[in-house]
């Protein structure tokens, strides 16, 4: 079957040509973005500035926290986050399978050691239940994805946490637009951290944020930021004279620039209308894909709102006759560029070889990471892109 299906393929031309490839997770750029770089240009004012703080300032209120400091990463802002908070070598932080690399590399550069939680094979965020079995007496933190730009089960997590005095971070590289019970996630945690890469729902090409409650967290994030000084270079280099600054931690070079913050404050404010966007393109999928045999994503809860950053597809061989990488290769052979979100990590070599870690110790995990994969999904797509996506993905799975 496999090879009629392939020489069937060859026969008809791809959905779209090579030279119209739909690249995965394109981001929206418009000219407001492209003219507030070049006036950061012209100013002569490229790193962190007044730029910086408007995007703090102007995220900060978005999200309803009550501070806020820019970096140039989630990664960033995940690892200060952990070391900011005091984690000593040794602690553990649960954390959860089904994310990027940058999670769990985060609390081992901080000096914890990581370990993982199953996640609810619903949700495909960290399971509570699961959560609550791994803690031991050397718990300090727990730091929780909300997968996808669905939220986590903030409630149980959070009194989990309280119960155990652990230290709960949220990773929300995916979650930015995403509400719990009306709230804004990103504010449930001691530190919320934030992505503006490239692929994100508000890109800066490069950048993340946390967000916190207390202003003694956000300081210290600021001073581990920028070397462990006690000034920034902003104030450093003001008008009114020279200061003296003096280094007060061991830090890092994590600061975010002001050619960053010029994109991101315009990104910021077409924020609503790209998930307006995303929604639109999300129900669209959600219609014509229902029948195909692919494992849709689940709606959001009443108390919920989805970020909608990836839309997760997974593929059961059983139900479609291929696996995911099959599946994927069909993708790419007519030119629709697809993402894995995520292998598990259990998967990769390095935490394996350190932790021992194995499929068998979070199964769900496991078998969600060998089955799911993401479509393209950006408010920079065309209806044709859209529509080209399920032509493809129909012919691939020979459901046309
Ligand atoms: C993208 C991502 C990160 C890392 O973000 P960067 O800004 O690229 O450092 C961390 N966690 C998750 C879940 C991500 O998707």
């Amino acid at each position: 079957m496999n090879s009629m299906r392939r020489s069937g393929q060859s026969a008809v031309p791809p959905v779209r040509s090579k030279d119209r490839f739909l690249v995965f997770g394109a981001p929206e750029i418009a000219e407001a973005e492209i003219d507030e770089v070049v006036a950061s240009m012209k100013a002569r004012w490229l790193g962190t500035g007044p730029k910086v703080a408007r995007f703090e300032n102007d995220f900060k209120a978005y999200i309803g926290g009550n501070h806020a400091a820019a970096v140039n990463s989630c990664t960033a802002a995940l690892h200060l986050s952990l070391v900011a908070m005091g984690l000593q070598p040794g602690d553990e932080v649960i954390t959860t399978p089904m994310t990027f690399c940058a999670t769990a590399n985060a609390i081992i550069h901080a000096g914890g050691t990581p370990v993982l939680a199953d996640i609810d094979p619903v949700t495909l965020n960290i399971d509570p239940a699961a959560l609550a079995a791994r803690v031991t007496p050397r718990t300090r933190a727990a730091v929780i994805v909300h997968f996808a730009g669905r939220p986590c089960d903030l409630d149980a997590i959070t009194t989990l946490c309280e119960r155990h005095g652990i230290t709960l971070i949220e990773d929300c590289a995916h979650a930015i637009e995403t509400q719990y019970k009306g709230v804004h996630v990103g504010t449930f945690g001691r530190y919320g951290c934030f992505s503006f890469y490239a692929t994100k729902n508000l890109t800066t090409g490069e950048g993340g944020m946390v967000i916190a409650r207390h202003r003694d967290d956000v300081d210290r994030v600021k001073v581990l930021a920028l070397h462990g000084m006690s000034k920034d270079a902003w104030k450093r280099f003001s008008d009114d004279g020279y200061k003296h600054y003096d280094v007060v931690a061991c830090g890092f070079k994590y600061n975010m620039m002001d050619l960053q913050a010029a994109i991101g404050i315009h990104q910021l404010a077409r924020l609503e209308q790209n998930w307006l966007r995303r929604q639109q393109i999300w129900q669209t999928f959600d219609r014509e894909l229902a029948g195909t045999g692919l494992g849709l994503p689940a709606p959001a809860r009443a108390h919920e709102r989805h970020a909608l950053h990836l839309y997760t597809v997974q593929v059961d061989p059983a139900r479609c006759g291929l696996d995911r990488d099959s599946f994927m290769n069909g993708m790419s052979a007519n030119n629709i560029g697809v993402g894995v979100h995520y292998r598990s990590l259990v998967e990769h070599p390095y935490y394996r070889e350190r932790y021992g870690w194995q499929g068998g110790d979070v199964p769900v995990a496991f078998e969600v990471g060998q089955r799911i994969l993401s479509l393209p999904l950006s408010a920079a797509m065309t209806d044709a892109d859209v529509a080209d996506t399920i032509t493809a993905v129909k012919r691939v799975l020979a459901r046309p």
